[in-house]
C-alpha cells in the first residue's frame, strides 16, 4: 500500500484531514450517499433488487445501522430485519440479508444480541432464507464468530459470517470455520486495524486473501468472494477453470453502486453474482468507509452529484 493511499484511507476513516470531504458529506448528505445506498425505505430497496434480478444479479439486503446506543434500539433493528425478510418473500426477489452484530446490540449486551440475531435467523429459516453476519472491527471478531458457531450448534445452519484477509488470526479461523462447514464471505477487510493484529501492506493482504479463497475452492465449500479487484476476480476464474471447480460452488459479491457493469458481465458469463444492497437512513458510517477504500469512489460520487 502506498503512503498516499494509506494516508487517504486513514484520513477518511478517522475523518480528519480532508475538510472538503467532511463538508460535502455533511452538507449534501443524502444526495452524495445515494450513489452507494439504494434508498431510505424497504420499498425503494426492493425496487432496486428487482432491477438487479433482471440482470441476473442476486442481492443481499442490509438495513443500515451500527453501534446502537441502547438495547431497545437494537430490538427495533431486529424488527426491521423481520419485516425485511417478509418483504423479500412477498416480492419474490432473490435476496438474502446481511446484518451487523453491533446493530443487534453486541457492544451493549451479548446475550440480548444473541437473542436478537437468533430470532432473525429463525425467521429467515421459516422463509427459507439466509442471514449473513457482517464482520466489524477486532473488538467484535471473536464474539461474532462464537455466536455464529453457537447458532450452527443449535441447528440453525442458515447463517454465515465473514472473514477478513487482513487479520493475522484469520489463518486459524479459516480452518475452524471450514471444519464446521460454516458458509463464509471472504473479504480483504474494511476497518482501520493496528500492525499488532493486521497486515498493513496491500501485497500481504492479497497473499492472505488468495490463500483463504483457495482453501475454500479446493474443498468445494460454497463461498462468497467479495471484491471489486480485477486481479482477484480473474485469478478466481482462472483457478476455478484449471481445477474444474464448478461455477455453482462460489459466488462473487460486490457493493451496490460499484462496478455495476462488471457485475452484469460476470452474471452474463454464468457466474453467480450477488450485490450488497444497503438501505435506510443511517448511511453515514457505511458511506465514509466506501470513500475511504478508494479515492475514485469520491470522484464517482461527485460526478453523480453534479449530473
Ligand atoms: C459484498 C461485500 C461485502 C463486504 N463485507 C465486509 C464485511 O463484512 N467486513 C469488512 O471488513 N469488509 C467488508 N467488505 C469490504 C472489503 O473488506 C474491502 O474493504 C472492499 O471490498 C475493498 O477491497 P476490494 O477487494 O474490493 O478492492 P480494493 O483493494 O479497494 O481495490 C483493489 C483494486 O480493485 C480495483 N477496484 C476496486 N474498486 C474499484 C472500483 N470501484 N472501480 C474500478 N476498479 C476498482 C482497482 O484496480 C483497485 O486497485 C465487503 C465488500 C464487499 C464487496
Amino acid at each position: 500500500m502506498s503512503i498516499g493511499s494509506t494516508w487517504y484511507r486513514q484520513s477518511l476513516l478517522t475523518f480528519t484531514g480532508i475538510p472538503l470531504v467532511e463538508k460535502l458529506s455533511t452538507s449534501y448528505g443524502k444526495k452524495l450517499a445515494s450513489r452507494f445506498v439504494a434508498g431510505e425505505t424497504l420499498g425503494e430497496a426492493l425496487n432496486e433488487v428487482e432491477k438487479l434480478g433482471k440482470l441476473g444479479i442476486m442481492a443481499t439486503l442490509d438495513h443500515l445501522g451500527e453501534g446502537v446506543h441502547d438495547i431497545g434500539e437494537a430490538g427495533s433493528y431486529k424488527e426491521q430485519y423481520v419485516k425485511l425478510i417478509d418483504g423479500i418473500t412477498e416480492r419474490g426477489v432473490s435476496s438474502n440479508v446481511s446484518l451487523k452484530p453491533t446493530q443487534m446490540g453486541l457492544a451493549l449486551d451479548q446475550a440480548a444480541c444473541y437473542a436478537n440475531i437468533r430470532e432473525v435467523v429463525k425467521h429467515a429459516r421459516r422463509h427459507r432464507n439466509f442471514v449473513r453476519i457482517d464482520m466489524e472491527n477486532t473488538p467484535y471478531t471473536k464474539s461474532t464468530l462464537d455466536m455464529v458457531k453457537r447458532l450452527h450448534a443449535e441447528g440453525l445452519t442458515n447463517v454465515g459470517t465473514v472473514l477478513q484477509a487482513y487479520l493475522f488470526r484469520t489463518e486459524q479461523d479459516v480452518k475452524d470455520m471450514l471444519q464446521a462447514r460454516i458458509s463464509l464471505r471472504l473479504v480483504k477487510g474494511a476497518y482501520k486495524e493496528s500492525a499488532e493484529v493486521a497486515f498493513q501492506s496491500k501485497a500481504e493482504v492479497l497473499v492472505s486473501f488468495k490463500s483463504m479463497i483457495k482453501q475454500h475452492l479446493d474443498r468445494r465449500v460454497y463461498t462468497a468472494i467479495a471484491s471489486h479487484d480485477d486481479q482477484i476476480i480473474s485469478w478466481v476464474k482462472t483457478y476455478a477453470r484449471a481445477h474444474r471447480i464448478p461455477k455453482n460452488v462460489f459466488e462473487f459479491q460486490m457493493l451496490y453502486g460499484l462496478r455495476m457493469k462488471e457485475q452484469a458481465q460476470l452474471a452474463s458469463e454464468g457466474y453467480r453474482v450477488r450485490c450488497y444492497v444497503p438501505y435506510g437512513s443511517m448511511w453515514y458510517p457505511y458511506f465514509t468507509r466506501r470513500l475511504a477504500e478508494k479515492p475514485a469512489n469520491l470522484l464517482l460520487v461527485l460526478k453523480h452529484m453534479f449530473k
